[in-house]
């Protein structure tokens, strides 16, 4: 069998009459490739421009591409749905086993809609749906927790993937993730909360598929280059070794680590907080995403006394990385190892968006020491690094006992729109700000970026290896060209931290053996039109690029090019607007 024909099957799962059929689409993947290119079009064909994200009219679409399980780091599941915390299009990759699994089930895509009226969970197996009663799992608020009571009725260690969502996603909190395995998860844009709006609560993806390949020895020549390179490229092995949380020091060693809200760009604390110091300190294992032989995965253990029980201890492993220490670090001045971990550990286990948690929870600080609100809103003093307070209000953002909880439950965007301090609420296009004030490259790329994140466009890369900003006009056309050749990556699927490895080159040669013969050319054209169809529908779901806000605490803050200029970053939208506006209106 040719290994592209199971790749053309999606899975179709209506939740409002609990019922499934499979659908050849190989119209999509011969013209999109997969992954991001293919959920987009799915996307299209089933949702309308006003669905409202929490409807049953939105759909969630899972895809996987061609290289999915036949090469290293082809690792990742994309997820494209509307997002409820930017009201447009939402899209989130992860890991785990999920990518694996859904192919091995023999699908390229499946595509979830509708709503069932009482909690379930899915189990797919193959050529079937099972929609599983999970009303005694509605309720339970730790997404681990989840986990493991799903792992127990569904054996099949090594071959299923079991994802979830925590209280969060119940509770509809904008920024819900959903977890797959215990470490990897859906994080942004709010995709556990879409799940938590159709009554799912997990879902199980069986893959025991083989993958025939035709012309196995170009393929393991190709396989085995790849396969060096992943483990032998330094930028790989510093994944494995310190992971992201690699970043933290040189971050704030160059004035780009974003710290109480974005108040400083350096953190008193990051010595601590550091990679370094919690590898050396608290490190108890790496685990990785199935076929990846890096594992940046980097969890650690803390041990806390049980009260009354001085010799007893409680142990848990907690994963961490640079986004997870700056967001609920930094950002929230916490300076202890373990407290950040604790509360890495509290959002994880009722499965939120750590970015965006730690984010609003930096802005609602800000808010409640210049008085815009009182502790009538907030319930409890919120001050930076008081940790035991911050778990509290963690907790009400889940279980929102007030108009402020349930606000902030909808991101900074929401909550500063009514309370004040839009100036200082750090989000870009809705989404909450990641975890890098390198300058230009960095605030322009989440604003341009179909995702409004960093993994969009990688501006703060750049700014960390050019000496001079070039024009704003320049900045903007080469984000854009570097996210058009991540619509390839993110269509193959593989995970964006191999893109070194995974050339245009070595990406022609590692399609050749599963019968694709497409040019260098080709692949970048098609990394153009598939930018350019997410840009036609963001425009068609309501973004307006030429409404871009940027918040003013971005210009008051020094980055390592010293203070920005807003009339630079201003300059570089209205040209992002034009040029968006021109491609589409020149394209047929
Ligand atoms: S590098 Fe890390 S995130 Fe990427 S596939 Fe490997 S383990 Fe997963």
């Amino acid at each position: 069998m040719n290994p592209r024909e199971p790749l053309k099957r999606v899975l179709y799962i209506d939740l409002s009459k609990k019922s499934f059929w499979i659908d050849e689409r190989e119209d999509l993947f011969e013209r999109w490739l997969g992954g991001v290119g293919v959920a987009v079009q799915l996307f299209k064909e089933e949702a309308s421009k006003n669905v409202d994200p929490l409807s049953p009219e939105n759909p969630v679409i899972f895809s996987v591409g061609p290289l999915t399980s036949l090469y290293p780091l082809a690792s990742k599941t994309i997820a494209i749905f509307k997002s409820p915390l930017t009201g447009n299009l939402g899209e989130s990759h992860a890991g785990g086993r999920s990518a694996i699994a859904l192919r091995l089930a023999g699908y390229g895509a499946t595509v979830i809609k509708g709503a069932s009226q009482l909690p379930v969970y899915l189990v797919i197996k193959e050529e079937e749906v099972e929609f599983r009663d999970a009303s005694a799992l509605w309720g339970v608020s730790n997404a681990i927790t989840v986990g493991r009571i799903l792992r127990e009725t569904a054996p099949g260690q090594g071959v299923r993937t079991i994802m979830r969502i925590g209280k969060a996603g119940e509770k509809l909190v904008s920024y819900a993730a959903v977890m797959t395995e215990t470490y990897r998860h859906f994080g942004r844009l709010g995709l556990g909360a879409v799940l938590g709006s159709k009554k799912v609560k997990g879902i199980i993806i069986y893959g025991k598929h083989t993958i025939p390949v035709e012309d196995k020895k170009k393929y393991r020549e190709v396989y085995d280059r790849l396969y060096k390179l992943s483990v032998e490229s330094d930028a790989m092995k510093r994944y494995h070794d310190i992971g992201t949380a690699m970043n933290i020091l040189p971050l704030n060693y160059i004035g780009a680590l974003p710290t109480r809200n974005l108040n400083s760009s350096r953190f008193e604390g990051a010595e601590e907080i550091s990679g370094e110091n919690i590898a050396e300190k608290k490190l108890a294992r790496r685990i990785a995403c199935a076929h990846c032989p890096v594992a940046c995965i980097h969890i650690a253990s803390i041990r806390e006394p049980y009260p009354d029980e001085p010799y007893f201890y409680k142990t848990t492993f907690i994963s961490y990385d640079h986004e997870l220490i700056y967001s609920l670090g930094s950002m929230l001045g916490v300076k202890k190892i373990d407290n950040v971990l604790r509360l890495i550990d509290i959002v994880e286990a009722f499965g939120l968006d750590a970015i965006s948690a730690g984010v609003s929870l930096a802005w609602a600080t800000e808010a409640y020491k210049r008085g815009i609100v009182t502790i009538n809103e907030t319930l409890v003093e919120l001050d930076w690094g008081n940790v035991e307070n911050y778990i509290e209000a963690i907790k009400y953002i889940v279980e929102q006992p007030n108009h402020f909880y349930t606000t902030l439950a909808k991101g900074t965007r929401e909550a500063s729109k009514h309370y004040g301090g839009q100036e200082f609420a750090l989000n870009f296009g809705g989404n909450e700000m990641p975890g890098y004030h390198t300058g230009y490259g960095a605030i322009i790329g989440y604003s341009i970026g179909s995702r409004h994140s960093h993994l969009d466009c990688a501006g703060y890369r750049v700014d960390q290896t050019i000496k001079e900003p070039p024009s704003p006009e320049e900045y903007v056309e080469m984000l854009i060209k570097e996210e058009e050749w991540r619509q390839v990556l993110t269509s193959l699927v593989i995970c964006l931290f191999a893109r070194t490895i995974y050339t245009v080159e070595n990406v022609v040669d590692a399609l050749k053996p599963l019968g694709y013969d497409c040019t260098e050319d080709e692949l970048k054209k098609l990394g153009e039109e598939i930018y350019l169809e997410k840009q036609k529908l963001k425009i068609e779901l309501g973004f307006n690029p030429r409404e871009l806000k940027i918040p003013s605490r971005v210009f008051e803050t020094s980055t390592p090019h010293g203070l920005l200029r807003r009339d630079y970053v201003e300059k570089a939208l209205q040209h992002y607007a034009e040029l968006i506006e021109y491609k589409i209106n020149t394209s047929d």
